[in-house]
């Protein structure tokens, strides 16, 4: 069911403590950590500590939690001292997702190309 954690999803293991990560902020309903894989000197994943497979389910089901997470993003940026940063979205398989608990990428810290591949 939307927002009850899944045992086989990786990110809400991270959020119960069963999987470590480089947590940067957390709040009381999301969390913030650094990519395994960073594309730019600052790349953060925010995401929402309820599971809701990707940002469309997020944002139907529970907007206000997807307010915090782009509150959040924000956040992140300033942690970083990010004057530019760009917050993505993968939303489905053709975008590029490949973990299924929504997450924001926070991206900083270098020159980014507009469009993105
Ligand atoms: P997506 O491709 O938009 O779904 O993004 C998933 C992101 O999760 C990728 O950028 C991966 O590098 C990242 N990732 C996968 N496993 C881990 C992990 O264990 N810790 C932190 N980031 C991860």
């Amino acid at each position: 069911m939307a927002g009850e954690a899944q045992d086989d999803c990786l990110f809400c293991r991270i959020v119960a403590g069963a999987v470590p990560a480089t947590i940067v902020r957390e709040t009381e309903t999301t969390i913030a950590f650094r990519d395994i894989n960073p594309q730019a000197p600052t790349h953060v994943l925010v995401i929402p500590k309820a599971h809701y497979r990707d940002a469309a389910a997020l944002a139907a089901g529970a907007p206000e939690l997807a307010a915090d997470v782009l509150r959040e993003t924000q956040a992140v940026a300033e942690l970083d001292k990010l004057e530019s940063y760009r917050t993505v979205f993968n939303t489905g398989t053709g975008a590029g997702q490949t973990v299924w608990h929504a997450h924001a990428h926070v991206l900083g810290g270098r020159g980014l190309h507009w469009p993105p591949g």
